[in-house]
């Protein structure tokens, strides 16, 4: 499918992250518009609070686009999220009748605020990357041990905090927490010393579930994906892990990029899961091309440096899709709500320069990373850390926009009251 053009001049180039083909929802405000619902066109966005009010968007139970999240039109169910799509992509296009009254609707995205484009209901976070998987075995547990028994069987996950997940740019604090050493002889209770990132895919579950379901269903719940950070504190995590995974060390904050790319967006770069050396349970065996091809990078900036890409990887290399995962999710009954987020698990390649976390990136600490103006093991204060995504078609990208996030320093006593 070529790019479609739209009378949004900006949407029209090769290297836009929005062009007509992708309209993401967000929320966003301005000096003088309250939070609300708009879509992303060029570098502008179509206020959608104000197009239905206006009459150009008629959808389902209204008003839908007048309150800061997009759970409400999640709700209304796939064919409206189909009614939504075909109707913007009318107003937007180019030759339409809708222009006149739409151009008084946009407004540039440089004179925006973005906040987070749903409310979380709850958030799941997987480990589905058999690279990344492998890798964080081996540092933890040694090569042998590296895999555990259950994981090319099902895609292993936890139940983490929606209140902790945050939109792009928000600042995130290095925390204190519960350490010990290989070499200590008893814990300590300190500021995180290897505060590290996670390159991950969220996926965002649109509709209701009350009991299981199979892979095609849960692949048609799913509204659509973002970009997310899972920011992660490896001296916490290597000393609570066990035997109830992460806690802690996860709960900091989770950033996701402020757009939701529709699943629909993305139907034209659907990829294969890898080929499996274990066959999975009819339940869980994918039926079609589950995955996306999305390029992901990864920059790095210090504090008034420039910034520099540490990893280049691609979502295809996962091992489960989030389609999997969410009917796994599903298997014992757990009722899935909209809003639900599931990360994918850190998505690492299998060469240096695509590993998704510098756990891997530096392995373990022992080896550095270069960066503008010194190198890094791990996360230091100021750091700036931007998650980059697109998807290439013919002469168009469908982009995720940016997911950032820096690194503020621990308090001097996070019990200090008054
Ligand atoms: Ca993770």
């Amino acid at each position: 499918m070529p790019l479609k053009k739209s009378w949004v001049e900006s949407a029209n180039s090769a290297d836009t992250p929005f062009p007509l083909n992708n309209l993401p929802y967000g929320v966003f405000a301005t000096d003088d518009l309250d939070p609300r619902c708009g879509v992303a066109i060029g570098d502008m966005i179509l206020d959608c609070q104000r197009a239905e009010e206006e009459g150009l968007i008629a959808l389902g139970d209204a008003p839908l686009f007048d309150v800061p999240f997009w759970n409400e039109v999640m709700e209304e169910g796939p064919e409206a999220w189909a009614a939504l799509r075909d109707r913007l992509t009318q107003i937007l296009e180019e030759g339409s009748k809708d222009r006149e009254a739409a151009e008084k609707l946009l407004v540039k995205q440089s004179d925006a605020t973005m906040q987070m484009p749903f409310l979380v209901a709850e958030y799941t976070d997987f480990y589905a990357g058999r690279n990344h998987a492998f890798n964080v075995g081996s540092l933890f547990r040694g090569p042998e041990n590296a895999l555990p028994p259950n994981w090319l069987h099902i895609p292993i996950g936890y139940n983490g905090r929606a209140s902790s997940v945050v939109v792009s740019g928000t600042e995130v604090r290095r925390p204190w927490g519960q350490l010990k050493g290989p070499n200590d002889d008893k814990p300590r209770f300190a500021p995180c010393e290897r505060f590290d990132l996670e390159l991950e895919m969220g996926a965002i579950v649109g509709t209701a579930s009350d009991g299981p379901v199979t892979v095609d269903e849960a692949d048609q719940m799913i509204f659509g994906y973002v970009l997310l950070n899972d920011w992660s504190a490896r001296d916490i995590q290597a000393w609570e892990y066990q035997p109830l995974g992460p806690f802690q060390a996860k709960a900091t904050a989770t950033t996701i990029s402020p757009w939701i790319v529709t699943r629909a967006a993305l139907e034209p770069f659907r990829t294969d899961t890898p080929e499996r050396e274990v066959e999975l349970l009819p339940h869980l065996k994918d039926t079609g091309p589950m995955l996306y091809d999305i390029e992901l990078s990864v920059s790095l900036a210090p504090e008034g440096g420039q910034p520099t890409t540490i990893s280049q990887t691609n979502y295809s290399v996962m091992y489960y899709s989030s389609a999997q995962q969410l009917a796994h999710h599903t298997t014992a009954g757990s009722p899935m709500t909209p809003g639900d987020l599931l990360g994918s698990g850190t998505i690492s390649g299998t060469e240096k320069g695509t590993l998704g976390s510098l756990l891997e990136l530096s392995w373990g600490g022992k080896n550095p990373v270069q960066i503008d103006g010194g190198e890094r093991t791990f996360l230091q204060d100021g750091d700036t850390l931007t998650l980059h995504g697109h998807a290439q078609g013919d002469g168009y990208r469908i982009g995720f926009g940016d997911c950032t996030g820096t690194l503020l320093p621990a308090l001097s006593d996070p019990y200090a009251r008054g």
